[in-house]
């Protein structure tokens, strides 16, 4: 192949393995330069109580705005986590989420947040102190605050990781498995995790009513949940039908885009205030929610 590209010319061996590598390096400096000129943002998603529709809590969604364009967090949460950026990133979107929350509830009731984490911020060996931080520096109680973790986290180098989440447990941080029933073996002994909270996988929710295993899937771990004293959080509801079946089901907690979606700081904090139904909801009087 080298040689059809003409004679001196050099061949690299795997060119989309070199453009990843290049792009990864970019957007590395560019996530360094976003962070120092503060072009991210803090997103709310509201978590609510299935039987009542009544807020819980709300799950801290870090944003990225470059310019004019919203970069997802599928396009920088991976890349921050191997150039090392994602433990500043994620202490700042820590700090940023809990001042907010921390300044609804002091005239308002007591919501609670949930921030996500990865597995390079759990292993950082600042882990325990910056959390224990972040909340005494803002005031948020620590039992407001959960720890939403991936089932890997808790699975891959156990030991350290489990011993570091039970300290912050041990201040009365909840503990949440995010992306429930994606991972491997946690099942076996979720039982003698320091885990509180489960949230379902959204490829589970998808399939409510139109799949009979995903069906059959969401009630046994909706009934695992309840069996082990753990609440269950239900995530990306997005059709009636599938909000009918979790809340036949008993499931606890839920979050999508029927129910609300993520949204600046401001607009989830009237929402809290107000402890708004969701069909209350601006532009949203048509939502099926009693
Ligand atoms: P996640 O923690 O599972 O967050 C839920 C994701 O589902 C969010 O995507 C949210 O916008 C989206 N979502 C909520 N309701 C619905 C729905 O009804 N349908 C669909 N299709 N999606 C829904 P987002 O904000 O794009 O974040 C994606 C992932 O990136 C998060 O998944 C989380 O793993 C990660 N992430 C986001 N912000 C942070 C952060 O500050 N720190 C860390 N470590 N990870 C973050
Ligand atoms: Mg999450
Ligand atoms: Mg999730
Ligand atoms: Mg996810």
């Amino acid at each position: 192949r080298a040689k059809e590209l003409g004679g001196g010319r050099v061949e690299v061996f795997a060119p989309h393995m070199h453009a990843d590598v290049v792009r990864r390096l970019e957007l590395g400096s560019d996530l360094q330069r976003a962070l120092a000129e503060e072009q991210f943002a803090v997103e709310f998603q509201p978590v609510v109580e299935l039987a009542t529709s009544r807020v819980t809590g709300v799950e801290a969604l870090a944003r990225w705005f470059r310019g004019s364009e919203a970069v997802p967090p599928e396009e920088f949460i991976a890349p921050a986590e191997e150039s090392g950026l994602m433990v500043p990133l994620g202490d700042w979107v820590l700090r940023k989420a809990c001042a907010e929350v921390a300044r609804w509830r002091r005239d308002s009731w007591d919501v609670g947040l949930s921030v996500n984490f990865t597995a390079r911020q759990i292993a950082a060996p600042t882990f325990v102190e910056a959390v224990a931080a972040a909340l005494d520096d803002t005031g948020l109680p620590p039992s407001a605050l959960t720890l939403e973790v991936r089932e890997e986290v808790l699975v891959e180098d156990a030991g350290q990781n489990v011993a570091r989440l039970s300290a912050l447990r041990d201040l009365g941080v909840r503990l949440a498995i995010d992306d429930f029933g994606t991972g491997y073996a946690s099942l076996a002994y979720l039982g003698q995790l320091p885990v509180d909270i489960i949230k379902i996988d959204p490829s589970f929710v998808a399939g409510l009513g139109s799949d009979e295993t995903l069906t059959l899937l969401t009630r046994t771990i909706v009934r695992l949940g309840r069996d082990l004293g753990l609440t269950v959080v239900a995530e990306g509801i997005e059709r009636p039908e599938q909000l009918e079946l979790l809340r036949e089901m008993e499931c606890p907690r839920g979050q999508g885009y029927l129910v609300a979606r993520p949204m600046a700081a401001g607009p989830a904090e009237s929402l809290v205030r107000t402890n708004l139904k969701a069909q209350e909801l601006p532009g949203r009087a048509d939502l099926p929610l009693r």
